[in-house]
């Protein structure tokens, strides 16, 4: 019998993995394959999510008791195997990205393909607009997605390998350089899973947006490599709707990626109004030193641990964006860089959203740094947490340092933020008269 290659590619798991459940059942030996892409590696290959990935790539090999990895060109790689096998068919998942498309494309040229949508909770194909279009506003998109049929998660498959397949080296891509970013694997994202149904996921819409409770469920590398199924993770947590419509917003950024491919370089929305060139602003803001600690304890915290929460996400985003007025193209290259969960679709997307460029129906909203501080970190323990040179300032006096009268190692402030949003909303307004 003619054995069956699994291609994985973002679906790093052996649970609900439609794909490795087809070709189990079709085929009597699976020959699972992992090619480290050069051209992925090229221009996504951050050390941080490389780390994860070889992490998520020995945890998969333990669990199907061996794994195939080539360095190369995915195509090129795949149909080696597939010649030297002579195997009926390859098995592989959807994907949004046109990188992906493409890939997929260039297999079928050469190859039996069967694809899976399994990146996604729902099929995608499933949630269209009325004239059968993609959604350009989250909240249509949202009853559609509610409403889709979902198929059942499935159990883990079993597989056999084909015998005398030389699988390579098990790979190892480094430490990464966030020193307590997540580790990586379908093993550990279970667990984590496992800890948030638990636990955090009763009090989530209460408590997602406390910077300092820190309630999320840092699930978002493990979403982004497919260690956990996205249907798995909004099935079991189907009670918790708050967090389920996060998922939801994944799902709405894969789509508009997948039918808006240029949109990692090009603005959805037209801006009408240039960017600000601030070398000096944007170090000071990737390194975190702006002055505003709830900026710099964001922007810690993501080179700290690879991961930044979502509401520090919204307010680091919105201060490079409309504060400073710089090209939000130079906040998600940097986000890209650390981000061990950093995702074409959610980064771009979400860029865009925050600088008002993307599906944002409200672009001319400026979030103020420091009602926003208030707000979400009222007692400053955020803060504190990753700007030690405040740690001695109590309570959320932390937050506006430049109105103590007290000595602090802290950094001056790059901008007045009051002047500035006030330079944005004029800017605003001007463009918006005809
Ligand atoms: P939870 O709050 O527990 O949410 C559960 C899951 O829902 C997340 O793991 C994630 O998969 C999804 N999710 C949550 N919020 C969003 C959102 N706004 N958009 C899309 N999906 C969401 N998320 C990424 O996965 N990769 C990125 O590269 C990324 N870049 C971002 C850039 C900016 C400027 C902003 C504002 C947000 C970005 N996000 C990104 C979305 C969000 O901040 C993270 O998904 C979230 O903070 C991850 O933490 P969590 O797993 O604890 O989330």
């Amino acid at each position: 019998m003619r054995p069956a290659i699994v291609l994985f590619t973002r679906d790093l798991r052996v649970h609900d993995n439609p794909a490795l459940a087809a070709a189990a059942a079709e085929a009597e030996r699976v020959l699972p394959l992992f090619v480290l892409d050069d051209a992925i590696i090229a221009r996504f290959g951050a050390p941080n999510r490389l780390a994860f990935l070889g992490e998520a790539l020995r945890d998969l090999g333990g669990s199907l008791g061996g794994l195939a990895v080539r360095r190369g060109d995915t195509v090129a790689e795949t149909v080696r195997l597939a010649r030297q096998l002579d195997a009926k068919a390859i098995f592989l998942a959807e994907d949004a990205s046109s990188f992906a498309r493409r890939r997929e494309q260039r297999l079928r040229a050469e190859l039996d393909v069967r694809t899976f949508p399994s990146t996604s909770v729902v099929d995608l194909d499933e949630v269209r607009t009325a004239g059968g279009r993609h959604y350009k506003v989250f909240t249509p998109f949202w009853r559609a997605w509610r409403a889709a049929k979902r198929r059942a998660p499935l159990e883990p498959a079993r597989i056999r390998l084909p015998d005398g397949v030389d699988l390579g080296p098990p790979p190892d891509l480094g430490p990464g350089t966030s020193p307590a970013r997540p580790r990586g694997g379908e093993t550990e994202g279970r667990k984590r899973l496992e800890r948030f149904l638990a636990g955090a996921v009763a009090r989530y819409e209460e408590l997602a947006d406390a910077l300092a409770a820190d309630a999320t469920s840092r699930l978002s590398a493990d979403l982004h490599f497919g260690c956990l199924s996205p249907l798995e993770v909004a099935e079991r947590a189907a009670a918790a709707e708050a967090f389920v419509r996060q998922l939801c917003w994944r799902d709405f950024f894969l789509q508009l990626l997948e039918a808006r491919p240029e949109t990692p370089r090009e603005d959805l929305r037209e801006r009408r109004a240039a960017w600000r060139d601030d070398p000096e602003a944007l170090a000071a803001w990737k390194e975190g030193r702006t002055g505003y600690p709830i900026v710099d304890a964001g922007m810690r915290q993501l080179a700290e641990e690879g991961w930044m929460h979502n509401r520090a996400r919204l307010i680091v985003g919105s201060f490079l964006t409309k504060t400073l007025g710089i090209d939000w193209r130079h906040g998600a290259a940097h986000f890209a860089d650390l981000l061990v969960d950093g995702d074409l679709a959610s980064n771009v997307g979400n860029w865009q959203w925050v600088a008002g460029t993307g599906a944002d129906p409200r672009p001319g909203r400026i979030l103020n740094p420091l009602r926003q501080a208030r707000r979400f970190d009222p007692d400053g323990d955020y803060v504190r947490r990753y700007v030690p040179e405040l740690g001695h300032i109590e309570g959320g006096a932390v937050h506006a340092p430049w109105e103590l009268a007290v000595n602090h190692d802290y950094t001056a402030r790059v901008v007045d933020h009051d002047k500035a949003a006030a330079r944005f909303r004029a800017y605003r307004t001007s463009s918006a008269s005809p």
